[in-house]
């Protein structure tokens, strides 16, 4: 079977999406912590295991011999090592064909705070001997288009990133990319690491002024010192934790640690990556 681990977050649901658009849903399983919140895949004939990445004993039954599994990375920022080294000694002892993990552009060259559980989860996926496809996700696209609404009203595009560049794509871009080593030939896949980055890369101060084209409002790039942009965060009610990560990601960005890097993305799902203006056009309407 083809296994997808966070089958019900918004990248999973991409996954499945695309894998449907091949493979019969009888040879699908999502691995989800909460049924319920499965019951529309199981209604598309998706099989259902029941496991949670926090308590290794319910990921026993989670793989069988011979599946070719994707583990989505957790959204638990600081738990993420103990319970991805739970999901991979799982389908360890279960023997699967093929672990498949969404880490970050870059891999081992990643050189910001939320790259570390990623680096330290690849390698225990080298450490397990499994034959492994590293997916190092670049940035998705929706990681700004969601959050449109400040933009909006402040006119403004708040980043400490300089001139930095992000070729982003959107989740639904790595997702078929997902689908794409899950399904295709296993020796073609297994033992490599693919770069995903979008096609064309753009700077803050491009993404504000594409946000005021497709808005027909006045947006300017407003270029801050990482300090000032802490507090700005903090005084619009972001927790520290999540407000010190932005803050830092900003300063890889500055750096290009979020950059192009080849063009692994757009080979693996014979197609280019959705440009921005695309998913802020989407964006905008949905808003
Ligand atoms: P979501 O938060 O929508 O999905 C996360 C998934 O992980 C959910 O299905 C969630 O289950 C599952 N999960 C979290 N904790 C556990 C657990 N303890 N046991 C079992 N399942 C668990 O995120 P996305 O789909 O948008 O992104 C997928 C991953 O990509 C994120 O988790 C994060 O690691 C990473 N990411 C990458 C970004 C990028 O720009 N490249 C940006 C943001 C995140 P449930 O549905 O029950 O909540």
């Amino acid at each position: 079977s083809i296994v997808v681990t966070g089958a019900t977050g918004k990248l999973g649901r991409l996954v499945i999406d695309a894998l449907l658009a091949t493979e019969p849903a009888g040879n699908v399983v999502a691995v989800v912590r909460d049924k319920a919140k499965a019951a529309d895949l199981a209604e598309r004939g998706v099989e259902l295991r029941i496991a949670d990445y926090s308590r290794p004993q319910t990921l026993a039954g989670a793989f069988a011999a011979g599946d070719r599994v994707l583990l989505i990375s957790g959204s638990e920022v600081g738990q993420r090592v103990p319970q991805h080294t739970a999901v991979i000694s799982a389908a360890k002892a279960a023997g699967v064909a093929q672990l498949a993990y969404t880490g970050v552009l870059g891999g081992p060259d990643a050189d910001f705070r939320l790259a570390d559980e990623h680096k330290a989860t690849e390698q225990a996926v080298l450490d397990s001997g499994l034959p492994y496809t590293f997916l190092r996700n670049g940035w998705y696209t929706e990681n700004y288009t969601e959050n449109l609404a400040p933009v909006l009203a402040h006119g403004a595009v708040v980043a400490n990133a300089g001139e930095g560049r992000i070729a982003s794509a959107t989740r639904a871009d790595y997702a078929a990319a997902a689908a794409a080593v899950l399904t295709g030939p296993l020796d073609e896949h297994t033992g490599r690491a693919y770069e995903l980055s979008g096609d064309v890369s753009w700077s803050f101060a491009e993404y504000a002024a594409e946000v005021a084209r497709h808005s027909g409002k006045a947006i300017v790039h407003s270029d801050v010192p990482a300090a000032a942009h802490l507090e700005i965060l903090l005084g619009a009610g972001l927790p520290q934790p999540f407000a010190e990560i932005l803050v830092d990601v900003d300063a890889a960005v500055a750096r290009g640690a979020l950059a192009a890097r080849g063009n692994d993305l757009s080979r693996l799902i014979g197609r280019p990556t959705t440009p921005i203006a695309e998913t802020i056009k989407a964006a905008l309407a949905a808003s």
